[in-house]
């Protein structure tokens, strides 16, 4: 299998994960999967799913799971040559963490880790208003909104953490500072990510050589001093 590389950017709305994707993607050549994009280009569209959307988003609530699942799955077959993914804003509850866990493995794949951008509320209030006078997207321009999707953000998708500690997949990583500044943090996360996951890909080739050996019962001819 080949191997990829499959980041959860994680963190609250306004914490820099579109930006920061965007910069990851430049220089890895993954795939970025934002299940918020996607759901807006259907509000765009005016397809059926992004009329149900686009009430539920207005309120600064979250979309069902089987929806969003159901557009990450579509997303993953359309791009099965990808050396990897960024999936932003997504997952946002266990229940989607499980299921992107199950596509993946499906697929012979798996989460490399979790990156989460760490930004105080007040810092993402401020952020968000201004961004919203810029793109006009209406759940940016209300204060009432945006706390509501921060309240949705420490409710359902912050005990995400707890999921990807125990998988040993979590890494912090401080949000606050320039673009730049953040960008050398997750690269340098990355570089350690990609180091585990060689590692890993050598023990299984170790695991396979030694169970060759005994299959093949050579293990006499070798010199004693290597084994
Ligand atoms: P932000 O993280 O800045 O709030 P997003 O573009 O990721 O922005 O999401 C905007 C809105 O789209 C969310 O408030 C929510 O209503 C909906 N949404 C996006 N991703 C998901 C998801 N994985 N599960 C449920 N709802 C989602």
């Amino acid at each position: 299998m080949e191997k990829m590389l499959n980041i959860v950017l994680f963190g609250p709305p306004g914490a820099g994960k579109g930006t920061q994707s965007e910069n990851l993607i430049n220089k890895y050549g993954l795939v970025h999967l934002s299940t918020g994009d996607i759901l807006r280009t259907e509000i765009a569209r005016g397809t059926d799913l992004g009329r149900k959307a686009k009430e539920i988003m207005e309120r600064g609530e979250l979309v069902g799971d089987d929806i969003v699942i159901g557009m990450i799955e579509s997303k993953l077959d359309e791009n099965t040559g990808a050396k990897g993914f960024i999936f932003d804003g997504f997952p946002r509850t266990a229940a989607q963490a499980v299921a992107l866990d199950d596509l993946l493995q499906k697929k012979g794949t798996g989460i490399s880790g979790m990156l989460a951008l760490e930004v105080d509320d007040e810092e993402l209030v401020k952020r968000l208003l201004i961004r919203g006078e810029a793109s006009g997207r209406p759940d940016d321009r209300n204060e009432g909104i945006i706390r509501r999707r921060i309240e949705e953000y420490n409710n359902k998708t912050l005990p995400l953490k707890n999921y990807y500690s125990e998988q040993g997949k979590f890494h912090s990583i401080n949000g606050i500072g320039s673009i730049d500044e953040i960008f050398r943090l997750l690269v340098d996360r990355i570089i350690f990510l990609n180091a585990e996951m060689d590692l890993t890909a050598l023990e299984t080739d170790l695991e396979h050589l030694d169970l060759t050996i005994q299959d093949f019962d050579v293990a006499d001819e070798i010199a004693p001093e290597l084994l």
